[in-house]
């Protein structure tokens, strides 16, 4: 599943190929792709102008140069492709989109293979669209509050690190790296941990994030690209996320996976004691 790093690149690739760009046309293909609470049908982007790309968490939108915004969600296995002529058509396109400006054209479509991905128009409430308004900040955004942050997490009986309403973007691939990286066990309850030691896995989660970004994601599966069909490739750098049975980089034990809740997590039970 995309994460924020993964998000961020594919919002990045949109805003430099798509901005200033005029919707001409515009076709879902599949029935689910529409938000049932969409206000409008996708046809009503056509003539608006791209203003920018922008995110909040994991929820893209289209600005546009009217009062609605064409909002993104990539779901598990969603994806944004700018076609070009030396590639051939994506699979399991759900919407179709071509793009004019002056004389030129491009074509932009959402593909996504596992359906749980959406399009949908919306009006912005203090600037953010509907369908996000319950997501917290992530620490990329200019209102993001450290310190808030921190002393939230600190009130929790439970472990935070993937909480979205107290900061957005950290899934299981960033979430096990940050641990790791911060010397925390996955289990902890945050209220258990020192402010010091919250403060460390905050930073850890913005580094781990920022360093992902620089290098287009992780690519966790096949179906991760960005809008030039290329993947990421921070998967090199993991540490702890998917490396059960490997040695922890830092100290050589085994890394462990363990399973609690619904998810599991991969530790170093030597580094991560507390
Ligand atoms: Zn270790």
């Amino acid at each position: 599943m995309p994460e924020l790093p993964e998000v961020e690149t594919v919002r990045r690739g949109l805003a430099q190929q798509v901005t200033g760009y005029t919707f001409a046309t515009a076709h879902g293909l599949h029935p689910r792709v529409l938000k049932p609470a969409s206000l409008a049908p996708l046809s009503a982007v056509v003539g608006a102008r791209i203003k920018g790309i922008n995110r909040r968490g994991k929820f893209l939108w289209f600005e546009l140069d009217r009062d609605q915004v064409l909002v993104a969600h990539l779901g598990m296995s969603g994806q944004f492709l700018v076609a070009r002529k030396d590639r051939s058509a994506p699979n399991h396109v759900r919407a179709h989109f071509q793009l004019t400006r002056g004389i030129k054209k491009r074509e932009l479509v959402f593909s996504d293979q596992r359906t749980f991905g959406w399009l949908s128009l919306e009006r912005l409430i203090n600037g953010i669209p509907q369908s996000a308004q319950h997501i917290a900040v992530d620490p990329f955004d200019t209102l993001f509050d450290r310190g808030a942050v921190i002393a939230k997490m600190k009130s929790r009986k439970a472990a935070v690190i993937l909480n979205q309403e107290i900061m957005s973007g950290v899934g299981n691939i960033y979430a096990d790296e940050s641990l790791w990286r911060a010397k925390i066990h996955p289990e902890i309850p945050a209220c258990d941990l020192t402010v010091r030691k919250i403060a460390s896995l905050v930073d850890a989660a913005t580094t781990v994030m920022s360093e992902a970004i620089k290098v287009g994601g992780t690519s966790f599966d096949a179906l991760y690209v960005n809008v030039n069909g290329t993947s990421g490739f921070f998967e090199t750098s993991l540490a702890a996320y998917g490396q059960e049975h490997q040695p922890c980089p830092r100290c050589g034990r085994e890394i462990r996976r363990i399973a609690f809740g619904n998810r599991s997590s991969h530790f170093c039970p030597k580094c991560q004691v507390n």
